[in-house]
């Protein structure tokens, strides 16, 4: 599954942390279709919503980036739907270049304080990749590393860029890291470093997570180097479908793209950015621009980060219903989308998924 549990156990007693119920009695989630494709993905989710009759009402808001003092910046009516809700679903944003654009992806992580980014990649039956028995978990550190933005000039030719590591995120990532192994039943926890040359900050990451380990005694710790489990993964997968592997970002960011390319690709990769107080759920691709309008667009990964955000609102049942229409919807493979070798438009595919519940 892709289950996500809440990232601290205390949370879990707060009764609106996973979702807040409105009126009609149906739990309200902030929608962001974004930009490109993403009209055309939120629309599939919404009918298979519907279909399904997932107790959601949607609350749709627009992240068209505000000009504020020369930077871009989120509008307010976003952020406080996010707030109100505690969960979101989000399409790509495209990032818009030139100066003073900061990344609309990155705004939202950091104003939300999304501290663990949870990537699961899993073999989808039916779909030819050079292994079919993929199901690995990773956790990336979200919100420092290289990612913190501290760069600058020393003198004309050198420049300098600072990676951040504290003890606070370090050690609130790792925490979630093995809760939620121990919480979705994965035996080990692995974090993923390269301690032997960035001794102080990585070395810092490692100790940390030796620290937390104990606090979990249910669970089995190690470590690896980050360019030995590159070369182990792409051998043979398989020894990592037990682990929840956890990493600074950097790491994080490419070793899960990695990851996603073992089972087919970004079409098909689902993602979690949690926070102590929401949690936005999103497609790990981007917006698309190349094919968007046309109806092209493989729906999946959108709809499998929908499934992410059920498990974590406890809406179980629906997401295990939506899922098992997709799996047999790709495996048949009667109709999918050009990305994965079929002719089906969007909407069509999204029909069978509907037809296959
Ligand atoms: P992209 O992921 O949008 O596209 C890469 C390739 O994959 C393209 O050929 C595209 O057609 C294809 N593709 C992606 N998603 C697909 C889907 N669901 N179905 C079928 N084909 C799909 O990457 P890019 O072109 O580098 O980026 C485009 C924009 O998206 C940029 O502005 C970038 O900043 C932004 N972006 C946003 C996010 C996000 O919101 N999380 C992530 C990555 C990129």
């Amino acid at each position: 599954t892709y289950a996500t549990p809440s990232p601290t156990p205390e949370k879990e007693k707060v009764a609106h942390f996973k979702g807040k119920k409105g009126s009609d009695g149906k739990f309200r989630v902030t929608l962001i279709e974004g930009d490109g494709i993403g009209p055309e993905i939120s629309q599939s989710v919404k009918d298979i919503f519907t279909a399904a009759s997932v107790p959601i009402s949607w609350e749709s808001v627009d992240v068209t980036p505000r000009i504020i003092d020369g930077k871009s910046s989120i509008p307010q009516e976003t952020i406080d739907s996010v707030k109100r809700n505690y969960v979101a679903l989000k399409g790509p944003l495209a990032t818009p270049i030139g100066k003073g654009h900061v990344s609309l992806n990155l705004t939202l992580r950091r104003t939300f304080n999304l501290f663990a980014n949870v990537r699961p990649c899993k073999s989808i039956q039916g779909y030819k990749t050079p292994y079919d028995n993929v199901d690995t978990v990773l956790i990336r550190e979200n919100t420092e590393g290289e990612y913190s933005g501290i760069e600058h000039v020393v003198v004309d030719g050198v420049v300098q860029s600072i990676k951040l590591i504290t003890r606070e995120a370090s050690e609130r990532v790792l925490r979630f890291a093995f809760q939620y192994a121990q919480d979705v039943g994965r035996p080990k926890v692995r974090a993923v470093h390269k301690a032997t040359i960035m001794k102080m900050s990585d070395g810092l990451f490692l100790s940390i997570a030796r620290e937390v380990s104990k606090d979990f005694p249910n669970v089995e710790f190690d470590a690896e180097l980050l360019d030995n489990a590159c070369l182990k993964i792409v051998s043979d997968p398989t020894p990592y479908n037990d682990k929840v592997l956890v990493m600074p970002n950097l790491y994080g960011d490419i070793l899960s793209d990695m990851c996603a390319g073992l089972i087919g690709g970004l079409g098909l990769t689902p993602s979690g950015n949690i926070g102590d107080e929401c949690s936005i759920f999103e497609a790990v691709h981007g917006s698309a621009p190349d094919i968007a309008g046309k109806g092209l667009a493989n729906p999946t990964a959108l709809l499998l980060s929908s499934i992410m955000m059920l498990q974590h609102m406890n809406l179980y049942e629906h997401a295990d219903k939506i899922q098992a229409a997709i799996f047999k919807t790709l495996a048949e493979g009667k109709t999918i989308t050009g990305d994965l070798g079929g002719k089906a438009k969007t909407h069509e595919y999204a029909q069978a998924v509907i037809e296959n519940m």
